[in-house]
């Protein structure tokens, strides 16, 4: 029953993370380090720590004291890092908070780790990233693999990119057993309400125009969170150090047409017919620099090497998440 430090833990993938392998593993101790900024939020998690074996600090993961101080008295064996400036907007604007705590604290974590654990056989460090590491593909590029060549756009991308590096410096270099996943675009609850999904479903419920970047022709691949979670579970358990996966949900869908079947699914919800159809809501705006075209994820590694599947429909997964958003509105509309 190893102890696990999970980064990040109380924003959207974190938090979602957090309750699928505490229901998973209820014997481990599990160590939430965020340090709660505007994507995190205590009553995302605050149920969780009603349990015995877990346990909240705030803090920055940059400050090094603080990291290996809890490596050490918790002995953590495994580390389980999402914690980062994760939109793409944001970086645009202003890209020194994502090298801040994407680089310098992804190297905080490692050197914590590198300096703490002096056998490896029982330890892992799963790094968390994107696959807009790799940039942007045409509409009949084949979708991206591991051995796909990084070609970061966004300030943001390019933060995530060199933490990848990092992290694969410090297996090189001293055998640091880390495993890294970029996974494809993630949906469901506790997605905070910047991102495309929850800015739709909110926008919607309150009948205000549905921004679409550009001519809406932006193609992404979408996983339900909880079948991402369950990948990092089948990584942390069967993947060989060094490794790297991609992970993705096979449901590659443009902007424009994610957004129409946002609305379908609403209007079923609230009932709205004709012309008070959410359709009319949508208006194109001015494009996000420097947007890339598509993303595409070939799982075919995880798929074949550890039996890992998705298992939830975008149907479904659509389905769920906006309930989920109809039912928790006051947490939403505490952050919007
Ligand atoms: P998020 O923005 O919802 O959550 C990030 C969390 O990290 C927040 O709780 C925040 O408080 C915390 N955090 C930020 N800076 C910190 C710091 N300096 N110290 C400690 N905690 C800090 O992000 P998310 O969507 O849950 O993404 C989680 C990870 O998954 C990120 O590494 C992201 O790059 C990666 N990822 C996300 C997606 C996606 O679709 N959401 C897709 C691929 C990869």
């Amino acid at each position: 029953m190893p102890n696990v430090l999970i980064t990040g833990g109380a924003g959207f993938i974190g938090t979602n993370f957090v309750k699928h392998y505490t229901s998973e593993f209820p014997d481990n101790r599990v160590i939430i380090l965020d340090i709660l900024s505007y994507a995190g939020g205590m009553d995302n998690i605050s149920d969780l720590l009603l349990k015995p074996d877990v346990d909240f600090v705030q803090g920055n993961i940059t400050d090094f004291d603080l990291v290996d101080g809890l490596l050490k008295s918790e002995e953590i064996e495994i580390v389980i890092h999402f914690a980062a400036e994760s939109h793409v907007d944001r970086s645009i604007d202003g890209p020194r908070p994502f090298i801040d705590t994407n680089v310098n604290g992804t190297l905080s974590l490692l050197e914590a780790c590198r300096r703490n654990w002096t056998e490896f056989s029982r330890k892992r460090f799963i790094h968390i990233s994107t696959d807009e590491v790799y940039g942007s593909l045409g509409f009949s590029d084949p979708p991206f693999t591991e051995k796909s060549q990084y070609l970061p756009n966004s300030p943001y991308s390019a933060s995530k990119a060199a933490s990848d590096h990092l992290v694969r410096a410090y297996f090189k270099t001293y055998n640091l057993p880390t495993v890294t996943i970029h996974s494809s675009n993630n949906y469901g609850p506790y997605q905070f309400p910047e991102k495309l999904i929850p800015v739709m479903i909110t926008k919607i419920i309150n009948n205000k125009p549905l921004p679409v970047y550009g001519s809406g022709e932006n193609i992404r691949d979408w996983i339900y969170v909880d079948d991402f979670c369950s990948a990092i579970v089948t990584i942390i358990e069967q993947a060989e150090v060094g490794e790297v996966y991609n992970v993705g949900g096979s449901h590659e869908l443009s902007n424009i047409n994610l957004v129409r079947k946002i609305c379908d699914v609403m209007d079923k919800e609230l009932n709205r017919v004709g012309l008070e159809s959410s359709h009319h809501l949508i208006q194109f705006v001015s494009d996000r620099l420097g947007h890339d075209l598509r993303y595409a994820i070939n799982t075919s590694k995880i798929e074949t090497q550890l039996g890992w599947h998705p298992t939830t429909t975008f149907t479904k997964g659509l389905e769920k998440t906006v309930d989920w958003y109809l039912k928790n509105r006051s947490w939403w509309e505490n952050r919007c």
